[in-house]
């Protein structure tokens, strides 16, 4: 088997994978991408799929746009589907504070070519069966926003990176990134195989700071808990493919779900888990799962005025992931100085499947030596100065980060 490459890639969720895909269309080389577990197996496959197009940060925008051209892209490369669902999304404002933020989404919306339109109470209701509208007062209607099943998304870059030369091999946990006298030059694998490259990209999620550790280079984020509920089939109060809302009133956003309402709701304070107590695969991590209904204790009565009955509604399912926050709340994608060689795709801040396709286009540019499409020093791994990720003051100003969220 071939031990030397021009780049490792460690991580085969969405961010590795979209990496892959764009070094790969753009020739740079002989390419091996590495993963511990199956690609596609960890935060990348529970996900709640929003691909909220208005931000108000233009860059982000940017990012997001590029993943629905991915998609386009990665369909009519492989000849088949990836099961976009372009069901539109409507972001509800309730009180003046709320108002603002909606007033900016349209703002930037408007400027980027985003098509929206503000709908009424009555509009609003025949598109959500399920709300209650008194409680509305403003609603942002963004018709061409969509949803995607986030494992499909992420072995659709993966499978397309295949087909352009990458070479995948899950199932393969790196021990540790080698590097000499400041050059980067492979990695080593649990089993002691040693694996040559140049170029190392540290895309490994919730654990690429474990990675980091040994170098003594710190990526300013945290793997905070971000979670959902998923109710009981009503087919006919929550129609398959009806619009994601986004509630900034109620820290909620919810998506439609074959006939089932997704809920997602963020807690005043976000539980952040120190990196270093990870397990190798999430279904062997605790995410605290017996907080669960305190969350709901907590965030329920704030989205009541808008689902009345959410103290009785049947909840079938609770899935709970590591998203992984920085306190800006901007992704970290570039070369990690202390090192030639070696860069980071990191920090999704909950925005991996939207943004992952520029993510990964920004960090093929720059690996590259090609003009990056959006300012690169708005993702700069060290824009914060020497930070240590696993002390908990700065585990607290990531989680906060998360906390203050009330975007999709
Ligand atoms: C509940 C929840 C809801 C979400 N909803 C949305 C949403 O609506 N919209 C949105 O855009 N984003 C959403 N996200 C965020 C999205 O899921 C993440 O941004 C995305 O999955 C991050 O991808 P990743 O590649 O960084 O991480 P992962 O998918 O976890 O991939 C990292 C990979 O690295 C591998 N790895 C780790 N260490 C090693 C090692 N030493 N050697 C080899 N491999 C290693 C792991 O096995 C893993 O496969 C949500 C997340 C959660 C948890």
């Amino acid at each position: 088997m071939k031990t030397d490459f021009d780049i490792i890639i460690i991580g085969g969720g969405l961010l590795g994978c979209a990496t892959a895909y764009q070094l790969a269309k753009r020739q740079a080389g002989h390419i091996l991408l590495l993963d511990g577990n199956e690609i596609a197996s960890q935060a990348s496959s529970r996900a709640a799929c929003l691909l909220t197009r208005a931000r108000t940060k233009p860059a982000l925008m940017e990012m997001v746009q590029e993943t629905y051209d991915c998609i386009g892209e990665i369909e009519e490369l492989l000849g088949e589907s990836l099961e976009l669902q372009q069901c539109g999304s409507i972001t509800i404002a309730s009180s003046e504070a709320s108002l603002k933020g909606v007033e900016a989404l349209e703002e930037a919306a408007t400027r980027f070519g985003i098509p929206n339109e503000r709908i009424s109470r009555e509009q609003t209701g025949q598109l959500l069966p399920w709300i209650d509208t008194d409680a509305i007062d403003v609603a942002l209607y963004m018709p061409t926003d969509a949803f995607i099943d986030s494992a499909l998304l992420c072995s659709g870059y993966a499978k397309a990176a295949a087909k352009l030369g990458v070479t995948l091999r899950p199932n393969c946990k790196v021990k540790s990134i080698v590097a000499e006298n400041g050059q980067v030059c492979g990695v080593e694998l649990i089993n002691g195989e040693r694996l040559q490259a140049p170029i190392a990209v540290n895309a490994a999620g919730a654990w690429a700071n474990l990675l980091m550790r040994p170098l003594h280079v710190g990526l300013p984020f945290t793997p905070v808990r971000s979670h959902f509920w998923i109710t009981d089939i009503d087919r006919k109060r929550f129609p398959a493919g009806h619009p994601f809302t986004v509630i900034a009133d109620a820290r909620a956003f919810t998506r439609s779900d074959v006939g089932a309402l997704i809920i997602g709701l963020r807690e005043s304070h976000c539980q952040a888990f120190d990196p270093s107590t990870q397990t190798d695969k999430l279904e062997d991590f605790d995410f605290n799962r017996s907080a669960e209904w305190t969350v709901l204790d907590e965030c329920a009565p704030l989205l009541k005025r808008y689902l009345h009955d959410i103290d009785d509604l049947p909840i079938a399912h609770y899935m709970a992931g590591p998203s992984c926050y920085v306190p800006d709340a901007m992704f970290i994608v570039g070369p990690v100085k202390a090192y030639n060689g070696l860069f980071a795709v990191a920090g999704c801040c909950g925005g991996g499947v939207a943004a992952g396709g520029g993510m990964g286009r920004l960090a093929a540019e720059m690996i590259c030596g090609h003009a990056p499409f959006v300012p690169p020093t708005l993702f700069a791994p060290e824009r914060f100065g020497e930070i240590d990720p696993f002390s908990t003051e700065f585990q607290r100003r990531c989680a906060d980060a998360r906390s203050n969220k009330k975007g999709g």
